[in-house]
C-alpha cells in the first residue's frame, strides 16, 4: 500500500494496543523497514511508558512532535463513569517522562456532554491542562526545551447503539455551547493559561451524528431528500449544509430531540435490538447502572464480567483458557 499510494505514515490504531503482546516486535520491525523511506510510524499513546517514548524518539522529531493523551473526561469521577482506565497520576507521570526526554508539546482529547457530567468535571479539563504545564516548569530552566505547549480539544459526546450509554440523552447544541464557553473561561483562569490552547469541534455535525447514530427507518427519507438537495461530501466543512439538513428533517416531520436529547426508558425496544452482537442488552444495562454509580468494570484480562461475547468462541474470552490468564467465562 505504501508503494502504491505514497502515504507517509503508518498509524497503528487500537482501543487497547497493550493487549497485543507482539506490539514491540511489530513496531520495531516497521521502523526498520520503513524509516529509510521516510515513512513515519505512529502509535496510539494511551500509555506513555519507556517503550512508547523509545519508539517515539526513533520515529519522530522530538522538537516538532507532540505527545497525545485521550483522558476523555476532566475528572477521575467521570473517567470512572466511562470506565476509562487512565488516572491523573498516569497522565502526569507520562507527561513528565516525555518532558524529561525532550518533548514540550502535549495534545489532550476530551469529550463534553458525557452522561452525569457536572461543571466541576468540565473545570477538571482546565485543571489537568494547567497541571501538565506546571509539571513542565518544575524542570530546571537550563534543562527545559523552551516553552511548553498544551493543546486541549473537546468534542461532543454522541451516545451509540450497543454501548451502555445507548439509553442516555445527548446534550443539545445550546447546552454544548454553554459548556464550551464555561470551559473557555476556566482555561483563561489558569495560572499557566498562556501555555494552553483550547480547540473545540463544531456542534452542528455532531447533532447530525447523534440523529444517525440512534436513528431508525423513519429518517431514511430525510437522508435521501438531503442528498437530492445536494448534501454530499458532508465531512468536508465547505460542503456541509446544516440548514439543508434541518430543512429536510422538518419537511419529513423528524423530531430531532426524540433521537438525540431524550433519555430512553430501561425497557425501550431499540431499532438495532434485532442484531445479535453477542454482548447482551441485559449486560449493557447493568454497565449503564454501574456507570451511573461510578463503578469501574475490570478489564477482561483481569476478570470476565459475563458480557455475552463468549458465544462467538474467539478472542480474549478464549485466549484466556489457552494462555496464562485465569479468566473463566
Ligand atoms: S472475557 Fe469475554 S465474555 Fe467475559 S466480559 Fe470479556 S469479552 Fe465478555
Amino acid at each position: 500500500m505504501i508503494e502504491s499510494t505514497g502515504h507517509e505514515e503508518i498509524s497503528l490504531s487500537s482501543l487497547s494496543s497493550s493487549d497485543y503482546d507482539k506490539l514491540q516486535e511489530l513496531v520495531y520491525f516497521l521502523i526498520d523497514e520503513f524509516k529509510k523511506n521516510g515513512v513515519n510510524i505512529s502509535l496510539p499513546s494511551l500509555r506513555i511508558d519507556a517503550f512508547a517514548l523509545d519508539v517515539m524518539s526513533k520515529v519522530q522529531d522530538i522538537k516538532k512532535s507532540s505527545l497525545t493523551f485521550a483522558p476523555e473526561a476532566g475528572s477521575q469521577r467521570l473517567r470512572d463513569v466511562i470506565n476509562k482506565g487512565l488516572t491523573e497520576e498516569v497522565i502526569l507521570k507520562g507527561a513528565m517522562d516525555a518532558f524529561l526526554a525532550g518533548w514540550n508539546k502535549v495534545k489532550l482529547y476530551f469529550m463534553l456532554g458525557l452522561p452525569t457530567e457536572t461543571m466541576e468535571d468540565i473545570e477538571g479539563i482546565a485543571t489537568i491542562s494547567n497541571q501538565i504545564a506546571r509539571e513542565y516548569y518544575t524542570i530546571p530552566k537550563e534543562e527545559r526545551n523552551g516553552k511548553v505547549q498544551i493543546t486541549a480539544s473537546t468534542s461532543f459526546f454522541v451516545p451509540k447503539p450497543f454501548t451502555p450509554f445507548q439509553w442516555s440523552r445527548m446534550v443539545t447544541r445550546e447546552e454544548y455551547l454553554e459548556k464550551q464557553r464555561f470551559l473557555n473561561g476556566k482555561m483563561k483562569e489558569q495560572l499557566n493559561y498562556k501555555s494552553i490552547r483550547y480547540n473545540w469541534h463544531d456542534a452542528e455535525v455532531t447533532i447530525l451524528e447523534g440523529i444517525f447514530a440512534r436513528g431508525d427507518r423513519k429518517i431514511s427519507k430525510s437522508i435521501y431528500d438531503a442528498y437530492q438537495k445536494g448534501c454530499i461530501y458532508d465531512a468536508w466543512s465547505e460542503y456541509f449544509k446544516y440548514d439543508t439538513w434541518m430543512e429536510v428533517f422538518k419537511e419529513n416531520g423528524v423530531d430531532i430531540p426524540f433521537y438525540t436529547s431524550r433519555e430512553r426508558e430501561a425497557d425501550e425496544i431499540f431499532p438495532w435490538d434485532f442484531i445479535d452482537i453477542g454482548v447482551t442488552k441485559k449486560f449493557l444495562r447493568k454497565e449503564y447502572d454501574r456507570a451511573v454509580e461510578e463503578t469501574v468494570t475490570p478489564n477482561c484480562k483481569m476478570s470476565c464480567s459475563g458480557c455475552g461475547a463468549a458465544t462467538f468462541q474467539g478472542g480474549i474470552c478464549f485466549e484466556a483458557h489457552t494462555g496464562n490468564n485465569n479468566i473463566n467465562c
